[in-house]
Formats: structure tokens, C-alpha cells, sequence
């Protein structure tokens, strides 16, 4: 397919690999290809190269390296961190809170522990995505062993008061895990001064490979075994090392960490810009989100009178390359679970748009963004008998 322009908009679903992270990755397909178990020399190479990735991961995050186990996605890593937790410390109690707009690695694992017996806690949110502090504190028992929030939301950007929550699951003894899979690059991250006990990140969402994740164990922390098998990771997460995509992972959050603070600056430019025009010029149209607590490349609309699958092919039509509630929703006709949690109606977060900026974005992306999108808007609108009424004044919205 040839198209003229192409932009791409969708980095909360995933990002391209950096030219020089691939680079890095490279040899490990080819003439470094030992097996990071093995003592030979290519074997070592490869466990050297492993043991480098674990560095940088600790110095992004600043833990310890021996806190940071490799995964193979991000989803794995939050299957590891509630079921780990959930399973090791049964005899401790069996209640769990997390939040209703968690991802569905994390809410679909609790929803799988319910059947094993375990109470969850599914806490709500404000219209912007926040959780409350004090609902919070008056969902906790003597019998809660995990907290499990997510650091910032994938669909609406919305970034959650972690110190704080830290601090309630400091001050009460219970482990407290995040899910920060969208804040890893985008947020900065220390964690010698948050009291989080597990978090949960993957590569792809910051220009390293897919297929590849990390959990991070503070010291301490009792958990399961997730992966049984050989002695790799500490015995904890079994399976030959995935040595390329861990090089690459290393290589990729350490450029993420370091250029934070101007990715950050330019991509959240962009995002205003857009977020100013597109509300100034559609109407019936609502910003979805914390208008300031929110990840820096991430706008979300509802628009209103039209369906968000529709809009997206059209977009798509036209080289624009966005999403309707997130990626694992998309092809289900169900709105999604975070909209629907943030108190929007149905039929308004059907019509719903999600647009996510990275380091490739340009100004000009948003031009043409803004010539393309009104007259799609318009035109679906157009077929929308419920629109037609209310540009008549026959109906009020
Ligand atoms: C993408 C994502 C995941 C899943 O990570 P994968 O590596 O794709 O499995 C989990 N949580 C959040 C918030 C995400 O955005």
C-alpha cells in the first residue's frame, strides 16, 4: 500500500524499536548467540550481556539490580506480581484492592483469583480517572495482603497520587504493586523515594522490542515462583533468557530515562495543541481524562453522535493510525471498561478516540490531523438521525 502520509498516533498500544536499540540487540541473533546458562565463552557474553540490561533497569528506576527480574511481556509481569503475591501470602489473608480501570493483565488476573477464592476490591474512580485516597484507606481489612494500582492509565492518561498510595500501603504492612507499563519513560520514576513493592514494566512501550518485560521485587517481598523450571532469574522466572530482547530493553529505558525531560517537553506540546484545537473546533466533544495529572502524549475525546470504530477506519483511510479504547478492546463491540468507569454513558464512549504522541510526532502531524479529522467528524455525524435533530433545535443535548 502506498499513502502519502503516514502518521502514527498510537503509542500507548506500542512504539517502533530506536535505531540504536536494534543495534545493540543485532549480534545476539546472530554471532552472539550463546545461551546465558552456559560457561563457555559465548555463554558468558550472553550472561554478561543480561546482567548490563539488569544495570541499566536498575539505574532507570534507581533499585537495586538484584531487585529487577526479566519477564517476557508486561502482562507477565503483572500475572507474577498479583498472583505471586496473592498465592505466597494466603496464610496472611486473602483480600486484594486494586482499581476498576486497571489493564486487563492486572483485572482479569484478579477476577481469576476471585474463583480461587480470593476477595478483590475493584475501587471506582472520579470522572477524571483518580482514585480516592479515602476510599482507599476504608477498603483496607486485616486481611488485605496487596494493593495493585496502576501507575498511569492506558486509555486516558490519567496518572494516579503513587506516593500517597505508597505511603497508605507503608504505614499498614501491605505489599503494594503498580502496574507501570504506561509511566516507564514517561514519568519519572525513583523508587528509593516511592514505597512501591512491585512494578510492572514492558519495552515496547518506551522504543525497545516486544515481547519483553521486567518486575521489580523489593527486597524482601514474599512471593511465588512464577515460571518453574531451570535456575534462570534466581530460580524465580524460569526459561532460557530472552538475551536479544533483554539487550534491547536495557538499551531502550536508559534512553528513555535520559531523554525523559525533553520527550516529555515535546511531546506534551504537542498533545495541548492538539487537545486545544480539536476542542475549540468539534463540538460535542469531551476531553476524557485529568486535564493536568495525565501522561504526556495522551489525548482521549468522545465525540458525540458517532461510533469510534467507524472514525477509526476513517482516520485510518487517510494515513492517521489511533485507537478506540485501547488495543485489547478494540474487535470486542463492548465500550470500554475505563470509559464506562469514568461515568461516561454508552452511546458516548462508543464515540471515543484515543491519540497517543511519541518521539517521531511532529507539528505537523497535528496539522494534518486538524485538516483530516473535522470532516470526518462532521460527515458521520451527518448519518447520526440523532444529530440531524439536534442541529434542527428539535432535540437538546
Ligand atoms: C501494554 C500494557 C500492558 C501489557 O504489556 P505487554 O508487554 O504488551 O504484555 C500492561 N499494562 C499496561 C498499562 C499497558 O499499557
Amino acid at each position: 500500500m502506498t499513502m502519502d502520509k503516514y502518521v502514527y498516533l498510537d503509542h500507548s498500544a506500542t512504539t517502533y524499536v530506536k535505531g540504536e536499540v536494534l543495534e545493540k540487540m543485532l549480534p545476539y541473533f546472530t554471532q552472539k548467540f550463546g545461551n546465558a546458562s552456559s560457561i563457555y565463552s559465548i555463554g558468558r557474553e550472553s550472561k554478561k550481556a543480561v546482567e548490563e540490561s539488569r544495570d541499566q533497569v536498575a539505574k532507570a528506576l534507581n533499585c537495586n539490580a538484584k531487585e529487577v527480574f526479566f519477564t517476557a511481556s508486561g502482562t507477565e509481569a503483572d500475572n507474577w506480581a498479583v498472583k505471586g503475591v496473592a498465592f505466597a501470602n494466603r496464610e496472611k489473608g486473602n483480600h486484594i484492592i486494586t482499581t476498576a480501570i486497571e489493564h486487563h493483565a492486572v483485572l482479569h488476573t484478579c477476577q481469576y483469583l476471585e474463583k480461587e477464592g480470593f476477595d478483590v476490591t475493584y475501587l471506582p474512580v472520579d470522572e477524571y480517572g483518580l482514585v480516592s485516597l479515602e476510599q482507599l484507606k476504608k477498603a483496607i481489612t486485616d486481611k488485605t495482603i496487596l494493593i495493585s494500582i496502576m501507575f498511569a492509565n492506558n486509555e486516558i492518561g490519567t496518572i494516579q497520587p503513587i506516593e500517597e498510595i505508597g505511603k497508605i500501603a507503608k504505614e499498614k504492612g501491605i505489599y503494594f504493586h503498580t502496574d507501570a507499563v504506561q509511566a516507564v519513560g514517561n514519568v519519572p520514576i525513583d523508587l528509593q523515594k516511592l514505597n512501591i513493592d512491585l512494578l510492572s514494566l514492558s519495552s515496547h512501550k518506551f522504543y525497545g522490542p516486544k515481547g519483553v518485560g521486567a518486575l521489580f521485587i523489593r527486597k524482601g517481598v514474599k512471593l511465588h515462583t512464577f515460571v518453574q523450571g531451570g535456575a534462570q532469574e534466581k530460580g524465580r522466572r524460569a526459561g532460557t533468557e530472552n538475551v536479544a530482547g533483554i539487550v534491547g530493553l536495557g538499551a531502550a529505558i536508559e534512553l528513555a530515562v535520559n531523554d525523559l525531560e525533553k520527550h516529555n517537553n515535546k511531546i506534551s506540546a504537542l498533545r495541548d495543541r492538539l487537545i486545544k484545537e480539536v476542542m475549540d473546533r468539534i463540538p460535542y466533544t469531551r476531553l476524557n481524562g485529568h486535564p493536568t495529572q495525565r501522561l504526556p502524549g495522551n489525548a482521549n475525546f468522545s465525540f458525540e453522535f458517532i461510533e469510534g470504530e467507524s472514525l477509526l477506519l476513517m482516520l485510518d483511510m487517510k494515513g492517521i493510525a489511533g485507537s478506540s479504547g485501547s488495543a485489547c478492546t478494540s474487535g470486542s463491540l463492548d465500550p470500554s471498561h475505563v470509559l464506562l468507569s469514568i461515568g461516561l454513558p454508552h452511546e458516548i464512549a462508543h464515540g471515543s478516540l484515543r491519540l497517543t504522541f511519541g518521539d517521531e510526532n511532529t507539528q505537523e502531524d497535528v496539522d494534518y490531523v486538524m485538516e483530516v479529522l473535522p470532516p470526518i467528524v462532521e460527515r458521520l455525524r451527518e448519518m447520526s438521525p440523532l444529530y440531524e435533530e439536534v442541529k434542527r433545535g428539535v432535540k437538546n443535548v
